[in-house]
């Protein structure tokens, strides 16, 4: 069984910057206003939700790969909020969506699985833009592909992919690295 688990802000999302900074709003980073709902309307990676959705159907009920979310969110009073938005954001860009593919967590993402699902292998997949997830999680056991998206930059230790490639060559790409 292969495992891909795929980040959402900066891999299917587009990652804004501006929500993380405190130009805005008084002092208090947008996402961290109650009720702004930020992560439920983000802009979606276009090339990337094809290839994941490609990936998606075709693996559906294939005993033998899953595909899933797997998103970290603070913390604190807005979990709830956060949690929701990203769920009816997955609800939105992802065809046939199934709850169960969905891991919204507030602990480190290695963390997440290794404590609540099983020991990380290298049939885990994490694709994802930010090098401490990565890091972390190949060091626990696990496989990591570095999600490039014109913010973030190509490195070799890793296979890469790129939000802008050709929907067929994210999935090509994946395809080869989980063996299909
Ligand atoms: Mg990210």
């Amino acid at each position: 069984m292969k495992n891909l688990w795929f980040d959402m802000d900066g891999v299917m999302t587009v990652y804004d910057i501006a929500l993380y900074t405190t130009e805005k709003a008084g002092g208090t980073p947008p996402f961290l206003v109650p009720r702004s709902h930020v992560f439920a309307t983000l802009a979606e990676n276009p090339n990337l939700m094809k290839a994941f959705n490609e990936l998606y159907q075709e693996y559906r009920d294939d005993p033998k790969v899953s595909v899933n979310v797997l998103t970290s969110i603070p913390v604190g009073l807005l979990q709830a909020e956060h949690t929701l938005d990203k769920f009816e954001w997955c609800r939105k860009h992802i065809e046939n969506f199934s709850p169960e593919d969905f891991y919204c967590v507030s602990v480190p993402k290695h963390d997440a699985v290794i404590d609540f699902l099983w020991p990380l292998t290298k049939n885990d997949i994490l694709v994802d833009d930010y090098p401490k997830n990565l890091t972390n999680w190949v060091r626990r056991g696990g496989t990591a592909v570095k999600c490039v998206n014109g913010i973030n930059s190509y490195n070799d230790l890793y296979t890469c992919i790129d939000t802008r490639w050709d929907p067929e060559e994210i999935v090509k790409t994946l395809k080869e690295v989980i063996g299909q």
